[in-house]
């Protein structure tokens, strides 16, 4: 076979989805003339594969053309879907809509500036604050309290660090503006399809709320360690699990090719119900963890486990089961936390959803503002 044809065929397998993405490093991909799959592993940047033709003639096989193809077809569509949310400017006059607007001046609040326009044609003046109207602190206080909080200060330091910089607030004000916002941002969110991987990972938390046990499930994309869904439970059942799968096939809008989890007779229960169908061209592959160790690289398990150790500080600092700011987490995670295994981007940032703006918090709660409105 000549490199082009090898190259051809590659180009079949892929575009006939011959072949499943067990994680970054690793595929299964079919052989065309037998029932065997063959593992096309990275290793040292390059691709390798256990078939004939790779092993004997050390060539660039069709199994490695198929899994360069699959991955270019991601990319593509990717890029083609990727949104940008902006920060949102003053461009026009509020009150008329004219566009000659001029600053004019600052706006001193008890607490905060803020920028004063006037405008040309209808000579009135104002000022703009989107999603942070009525709110006695300006944005850079209330999203520098968020920012904290979620990095894993208590309430209480946020507040003490508030101080410091001539900002007199409650830790309970702090827990309103991360309740009121983290509501605002979920709503915006949901609106939202980050565009993640096929092979998903599920774990389990054990936390203690005053005293009760409570277990917290996470569903994560392995490829782009966007924090899919989250649960918070009063037992282990099956069905406390099936309910976080099943959140996320909706926020997905997808099912996993591949799902990852302990070896836990619940997931794999969950997994029956929600990810098990019948025609095996659709069914997602269920491996557990007793399986994965064994054959797969330890860093990316030592990455999941650093995911759930942060996770777990911030949780864990909580006195009760409170929703606004574990779902306030899920969103830190997601958009705002530069991720080390993505080289600095953030999951929202893999997924194809870029924030703009020195201020992510801010340009988050202005879009979010505006598109409920
Ligand atoms: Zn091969
Ligand atoms: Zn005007």
């Amino acid at each position: 076979m000549t490199q082009n044809e090898r190259e051809i065929k590659g180009k079949e397998i892929a575009s006939r989805h011959d072949l499943t993405r067990i994680s970054d490093n690793l595929y299964h991909v079919k052989s065309q003339t037998t029932d065997k799959e063959y593992n096309v592993i990275k290793t040292n940047d390059k691709w390798i594969c256990n078939c004939p033709d790779h092993t004997f003639r050390q060539v660039c096989c069709k199994h490695i053309h198929a899994v360069e193809f699959s991955l270019k077809i991601r990319e593509e569509v990717k890029e083609k879907n990727k949104i940008t949310i902006q920060p949102i400017t003053i461009d026009s006059c509020l009150f008329c809509k004219s566009k000659e607007i001029k600053k004019y001046g600052i706006r001193h609040n008890k607490n905060y500036d803020i920028q004063r326009f006037v405008c040309q044609d209808c000579h009135k003046t104002f000022s703009v604050n989107i999603g942070f109207e009525k709110m006695k602190h300006g944005p850079k206080g209330i999203t520098t309290a968020m920012q904290l909080y979620f990095s894993g200060e208590s309430l209480r330091n946020v507040s003490k660090s508030l101080k410091l910089i001539g900002m007199d607030v409650t830790h309970q004000t702090v827990y309103n503006w991360i309740k009121k916002y983290t509501e605002l941002l979920g709503k915006y969110i949901e609106g939202i399809t980050p565009q993640v991987g096929d092979t998903w990972r599920s774990d389990e938390l054990f936390l203690k709320f005053s005293g009760n046990i409570k277990y917290m499930y996470a569903l994560l994309d392995d490829e782009t360690r966007y924090l899919i869904a989250q649960q918070v439970a009063n037992t282990k059942f099956k069905e406390d699990i099936r309910q976080l799968f099943r959140d996320g096939k909706k926020v997905a809008g997808k099912k996993p090719k591949v799902l990852i989890t302990d070896g836990a007779r619940n997931f794999h229960q969950a997994y029956m119900a929600e990810y098990w169908t019948r025609p095996l061209e659709t069914r997602t592959q269920h491996i557990s963890h007793i399986h994965f160790k064994r054959d797969m690289n330890n860093n990316k398990m030592e990455r999941l486990n650093g995911e759930i150790r942060h996770r777990e500080k911030v949780v864990r600092g909580l006195k009760k089961e409170d929703s606004p700011l574990i779902d306030g987490y899920q969103i830190f995670h997601n958009y705002i936390r530069p991720h080390e295994g993505l080289e600095g981007k953030t999951p929202s940032e893999a997924c194809g959803i870029r924030i703009n703006g020195r201020d992510k918090w801010k340009t988050l709660i202005q879009n979010a503002n505006k598109s409920l409105q």
